[in-house]
């Protein structure tokens, strides 16, 4: 059984009952455990202005499926869930990405783990910190706490804090 985490994201609708709509998609899957979940954070959007504010949670999954039948087990779960694939960083009503399994190192076309953007975003690392503090990043040799103490060290604006949902 694997561990991965599952960075939660979205600005259309009603995102708070999709993620736990989602959230229950994830453990339906084979040999799926939700583990543990994160606060829920309001965050700025990135990529085109004029978006609605995003929400942005993570949680901890154990399942059987192999990362890259997770990722299209995942790319279904956003489909059911009315995401629609336009502009990038355009509003959605889901995005789900696999940020990181354990500690493994993937590099694929379609996949990449850790998530390559992963040290450099408050809205996953804040999070991440909620549920695997001391999860260590096999490329970067910090953990989560210091990757987002770091982000704040350089001055970044913490988020307010997350909210249960
Ligand atoms: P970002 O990856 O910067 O957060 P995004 O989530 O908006 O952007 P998407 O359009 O949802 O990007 O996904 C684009 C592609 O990223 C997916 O089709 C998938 O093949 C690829 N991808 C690579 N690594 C990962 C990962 N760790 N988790 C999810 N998707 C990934
Ligand atoms: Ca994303
Ligand atoms: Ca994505």
């Amino acid at each position: 059984m694997t561990r991965f985490f599952i960075a939660l994201g979205g600005n259309l609708g009603d995102v708070a009952s999709n993620f736990r709509s989602a959230r229950h998609c994830m453990a339906q899957l084979p040999g799926g455990d939700i583990l543990q979940s994160s606060r829920l954070y309001r965050t700025p959007p990135l990529g085109p202005p004029g978006q609605p504010d995003y929400y942005n949670a993570a949680l901890s999954l154990a399942c059987e499926l192999d990362a890259l039948a997770l990722l299209d087990a995942l790319q279904g779960i956003e489909a059911a869930h009315g995401r629609i694939r336009g502009e990038r960083w355009g509003a959605r009503t889901l995005d789900l990405d696999i940020l990181a399994m354990d500690a493994a190192v993937v590099e694929t076309d379609r996949l990449s783990l850790p998530h390559p953007q992963l040290q450099f975003r408050q809205f996953v690392l804040r999070p991440l910190c909620d549920i695997a503090p001391n999860w260590q990043h096999p490329r970067l040799h910090k953990t989560a706490a210091e990757l987002l103490d770091a982000l704040l060290t350089r001055g970044e604006a913490a988020l307010p804090k997350g909210v249960a949902w």
